[in-house]
């Protein structure tokens, strides 16, 4: 059976105070259940306080938005893979398109904060996507298998089973225009079949990009899809649990 996983980027929303709130109104709404996940992806501030509150439950999680490769030293407002985890971090999100593209963050620094992420025991989520223009161009695949390359070369299927891989198309991310369920099936198929002949066979691959309420539904229906990795539709703990609470099959 798949186990969904529903993971929530708050981006740089819900200070400590708010995730607290968050946090009660989503634990007293949301019971476990066995065949998902919930891991939140909190603001670097806001990481200890989210952590606490998960009270031991199994299937919640928290993980950092972005860490730096160096354990420790001169980095002016990053925060490394330790760091994150004495906060109580047990993932992190890596290349996700917004490093990318907006703060600039290249292949090569996602490779070096993969191995970091490995290192000290934490789960990477790397995203990967293509942007509208490499779409239109047919460049999709080409672009997707670039970006698993770069961050995930001379890895072995015992290493990548334990990764999480996002596909999130740039063009889909906070646009309000998801892509179908069958466009994002083929990427992961195409994901799957690159971890399958590196020996991997259980990492699960989430669909992330305009995720919301009118569509999850027909978006885990999907069996391609292990589940979401959700911005904007995951800043409310009421729509939120909703979401999480989707009925799959
Ligand atoms: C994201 O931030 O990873 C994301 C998919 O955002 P949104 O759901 O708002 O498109």
């Amino acid at each position: 059976m798949r186990r969904l996983l529903f993971a929530a980027n708050w981006k740089m929303h819900l200070g400590p105070a708010d995730a607290q709130a968050y946090m009660d109104v989503f634990l007293r709404s949301f019971q476990p259940a066995p065949d998902r996940d919930v891991w939140f992806f909190p603001p670097a501030v806001s990481l200890a306080t989210v952590a606490a509150r998960l009270n031991g439950r199994n299937d919640l999680l928290a993980g950092a938005q972005d860490v730096h490769w160096e354990p420790k030293g001169a980095f002016t407002g990053a925060i490394s893979v330790p760091l994150a985890a004495q906060a109580g971090a047990r993932a992190a999100l890596i290349g996700h398109s917004e490093r990318r593209h907006v703060f600039g963050e290249s292949d090569a620094d996602t490779a070096r904060k993969v191995r970091a992420v490995q290192e000290g025991g934490l789960v990477p989520v790397l995203c990967v996507g293509e942007k509208l223009a490499e779409r239109e161009s047919g460049a999709t695949l080409a672009v997707v298998q670039r970006q698993l390359a770069a961050a995930l070369d001379g890895q072995d299927g015992t290493r990548l089973d334990r990764i999480v891989i996002a596909y999130e198309p740039v063009w889909a991310i906070g646009t309000g225009r998801n892509a179908t369920p069958q466009d994002a099936a083929a990427v992961h198929r195409e994901i799957r079949r690159w971890l399958g002949q590196r020996g991997a066979k259980a990492a699960r691959i989430l669909y992330g990009g305009s995720v919301n309420l009118k569509n999850i539904a027909e978006l885990v229906a999907e069996p391609e899809l292990d589940g979401v990795l959700v911005g904007g539709a995951s800043l409310d703990p009421v729509g939120w649990t909703q979401l999480v609470s989707v009925a799959a099959s």
